[in-house]
């Protein structure tokens, strides 16, 4: 029997979220979360899609490996246990795959050990994401387990985009560059909307805008990434939940000269207090657009500013590019927040790009245009998918079609 199914991890530091799915048909089989890993108050979300409801799990799951291992057993349960012949491979999340990983990488001891490598640059991320594959590794010794990085996509982009403007020599020795994030979501993003346009992805110049709790725009040229807003780490770019995204760096040295704060307090303001919250109070968009019904100042000024970051990057994009075909809006905000749609375009005819009302208005979970008819450039809502793309890229590296 050929093996179809692959399980993809995406695992933080206190979290995993998981799926499972058939690639015969790129249908989802089971998917899940465990959450507050390591404390009493552990939670184990876990909903079949063959049938049977959701099930919930509260109490101590200890660590990453006792998470697997709850989860394993529900997926058990359901008659798709991970001893299943029918798996072929696990796909991990890998938060930074530094200039190294352009491609999802079959794991070995060597890729692990270049994956520790990057913690000095992704301090946060990686080494959640390598307690996950050991984990798995551990669960099933036998199976390839495939990484997937968020900052592949990013790695096409041309040395002009992903260099700072700072000593070359004090760079290269600390790995200071731009990298990008959300690079499998910008992946996804920009296939399906050269798809949507009935075009090859070769064909099409799109900008990609993903907003969600960490938002990141990319410029992309035929397939490829020529520039995006997040760099060395997540921070830069876009006003988010709670980062700032871009801000004059001498801000930090002004706070620890000024008000005394340590780089880890500068960090804790920047990427935890900042952004949204730091704005306002909220991060959430939907309670912002409440707030500012209501006649909320400071929530009004938040969206002001948010809105005039996006703005600011379109046009940026849209000169990097020099054609745009396609704008692309999605995650939690670009997904469902028509109005911040709406603020986005607004003023941008002249660029070519002009919403239809009532298309931005509907309410939709599948890819859409909602663009005027008789805008030069077509904008869409356009789903993320980063499982999918994960599970995708990982069955393509151990089961090539034709095999
Ligand atoms: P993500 O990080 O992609 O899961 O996006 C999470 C964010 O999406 C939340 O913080 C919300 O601000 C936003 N969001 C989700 N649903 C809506 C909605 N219906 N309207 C506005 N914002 C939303």
């Amino acid at each position: 029997m050929r093996a179809n199914r692959v399980l993809v991890l995406n695992s933080g530091s206190s979290s995993v979220k998981y799926q499972l799915l058939d690639m015969r048909d790129a249908s989802r089989l089971a998917v899940g979360l465990v959450e507050r890993i390591g404390e009493e108050t552990s939670r184990l979300v876990h909903t079949p899609l063959t049938g049977g409801g959701k099930r919930e799990r509260i109490g101590s799951i200890a660590d990453h490996s006792a998470a697997l291992k709850a989860l394993a057993e529900e997926l058990t349960q359901d008659g798709l246990g991970l001893d299943s012949p029918e798996l072929a491979a696990i796909g991990h999340r890998v938060v930074h795959g530094g200039l190294k990983f352009t491609a999802p990488t079959v794991i070995t001891d060597e890729v692990l050990a270049e994956i520790e490598r990057l913690i000095p640059v992704a301090p946060l991320h990686n080494p959640a994401n390598i307690t996950g594959i050991r984990t798995a590794q551990a669960l099933r010794p036998d199976l390839p387990q495939v990484a997937v990085f968020d900052t592949a996509f990013h790695t096409t982009m041309p040395e002009s985009a992903a260099r700072y403007a700072i000593d070359v020599e004090t760079a290269d020795a600390h790995r200071i560059r731009r990298y990008g994030f959300h690079g499998t979501s910008h992946a996804y993003v920009s296939r399906q909307t050269a798809a949507l346009l009935g075009k090859d992805p070769s064909e099409v110049n799109v900008i990609v805008l993903h907003l969600g709790n960490g938002a990141s725009a990319s410029a992309v040229a035929g397939g490829r990434c020529v520039d995006t807003s997040m760099g060395l780490t997540p921070l830069e770019g876009l006003v988010m939940g709670t980062r700032s995204g871009d801000i004059d760096p001498a801000v930090t040295f002004h706070l620890k000269r000024v008000a005394g704060m340590s780089a880890d307090d500068i960090d804790e303001l920047l990427n935890k207090k900042s952004g949204l919250l730091g704005l306002c109070g909220d991060n959430d968009m939907r309670e912002i657009r409440r707030r500012i019904d209501e006649g909320d100042e400071r929530a009004r000024l938040a969206f002001e500013i948010y809105i005039h970051r996006l703005k600011k990057y379109i046009g940026a994009y849209y000169a990097v590019l020099g054609r745009v075909d396609a704008i692309a809006f999605t995650a939690g905000v670009g997904e469902n927040a028509a109005p911040v749609r709406e603020a986005a375009i607004a003023g941008l005819e002249e660029l070519g790009m002009t919403l239809d009302p009532e298309l931005n208005a509907e309410r939709s979970d599948r890819a859409r245009i909602i663009s005027a008819a008789s805008a030069r450039v077509a904008v869409a809502v356009v789903p993320t998918d980063e499982e999918m793309e994960i599970a995708r890229q990982t069955f393509a590296l151990v089961a090539p079609e034709g095999e």
